[in-house]
């Protein structure tokens, strides 16, 4: 189903409720959302009443016809997408309240906003078109939901191939392999593959070290399917496991099916995040796990809802969000088990199927 018009219409509506009469976007995420044009250079224009204008270069004339078809006019700006802007928004009347987006905006960009003042009224905004983006619509679901397929299987493949002796960077090259082969394009989020000491960094990059017996390895990475992403973490243990890392794993484990359980659309996201933080505290690792539960995925690997302490707004009935507690002992090691979940409005479906038990490889 065609979903572009829908949120062209939504975004209109949300316009009209904020007081203004146009939004200049210039998030590329966002306007891949609202016109389907993903190239890396684009301005978008949407007012409450005439058609959408984008705005590019000669590098994507064709791309930008194939994909935006006629969601919105293209016009293909031959110096700068800025000079085409003033040129656009002049068919907007003056005294017109003009909204940009706060959080993607430039400075430099922000004075040329300033040359185009005068007959306008410009005004910042935060978060219009994402909060549309955090309910998903059924086509986007399917995308998600294949970005999570493709995942699950890569990783299946690896574990089959992973050895002590082997380098994190080459694990992670091996796993990269398989989500190009599977039909990812590329990967959202630079791969965490950390073994041993390492895997006690939340986010820790792939290294030389290589994998030794009776450690952790974390593997943390996604793929990406027509623009959406996948967040998967699994933690293993290197051929052995001893009764401590079990333990701490076991803790993990139960923190993320608590918090899969329980959450629910309409809940404060720090009600949710304190679903696992609740239990791993109540074990006696609550200061071993300092980053917040999750984040809604989609177009960009992190977006709204957050699941953290600090989150207020309550979690939208068609989130997608991932629920990833951990548990992190400088020196010693760490485990983070991260699924992703559909929040439907009859409680929550997890997505990710790959067994959470810790599977002992290699
Ligand atoms: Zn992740
Ligand atoms: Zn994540």
């Amino acid at each position: 189903m065609e979903q572009r018009p829908q949120r062209l219409g939504a975004l209109r509506a949300a316009l009209v409720e904020s007081g203004f009469d146009a939004l200049l976007v210039t998030s590329l995420p966002n306007i891949r959302y609202l016109t389907g044009f993903s190239g890396s250079n684009a301005l978008l224009v949407v007012s409450s009443e005439s058609q959408p204008v984008l705005l590019t270069d000669s590098r994507y004339a064709v791309q930008a016809g194939d994909e935006v078809g006629d969601h919105a006019r293209v016009r293909i700006e031959p110096s700068s997408l800025w000079a085409g802007l003033r040129e656009t928004i002049t068919a907007i009347a003056g005294g017109s309240r003009l909204a940009f987006e706060s959080s993607h905006l430039r400075y430099e960009e922000f004075e040329r906003l300033g040359d185009l003042a005068g007959r306008w009224y410009w005004r910042g905004s935060v978060g219009i078109v994402e909060s549309l983006r955090e309910r998903k619509d059924p086509g986007e679901l399917l995308l998600i939901g294949e970005a999570v397929r493709i995942a699950e299987l890569a990783l299946e493949r690896t574990v089959g191939e992973i050895r002590t002796g082997l380098t994190e960077r080459q694990v992670a090259g091996i796993l990269e392999h398989h989500l190009r082969d599977l039909g990812s394009e590329g990967t959202p989020f630079e791969t965490i593959v950390a073994a041993g000491e390492r895997s006690a960094l939340p986010h820790a990059q792939a290294s030389k070290r290589e994998l030794r017996a009776g450690e952790f390895l974390l593997i943390d990475f996604g793929a990406r399917f027509e623009g959406y992403c996948s967040d998967i973490t699994r933690t293993f243990a290197l051929r052995s496991v001893n009764a401590e890392m079990q333990d701490v794993h076991d803790i993990v484990r139960e923190a993320n099916a608590t918090a899969s359980g329980g959450i629910r659309a309409g809940m404060r996201g720090r009600d949710a995040d304190f679903l696992a933080r609740g239990y791993i505290d109540r074990k006696g690792h609550g200061d071993a796990f300092g980053h917040s539960l999750g984040h809604g995925i989609g177009l960009e690997v992190h977006e709204g809802p957050r699941l953290a302490r600090t989150a207020e707004p309550p979690l939208p009935a068609g989130a997608v969000v991932t629920i990833e507690p951990g548990i992190y002992r400088p020196g010693w090691g760490g485990v983070r088990i991260e699924d992703d979940v559909h929040l439907t409005s009859d409680g929550p479906e997890v997505l990710t199927k790959f067994p959470r038990e810790l599977m002992v490889i290699g």
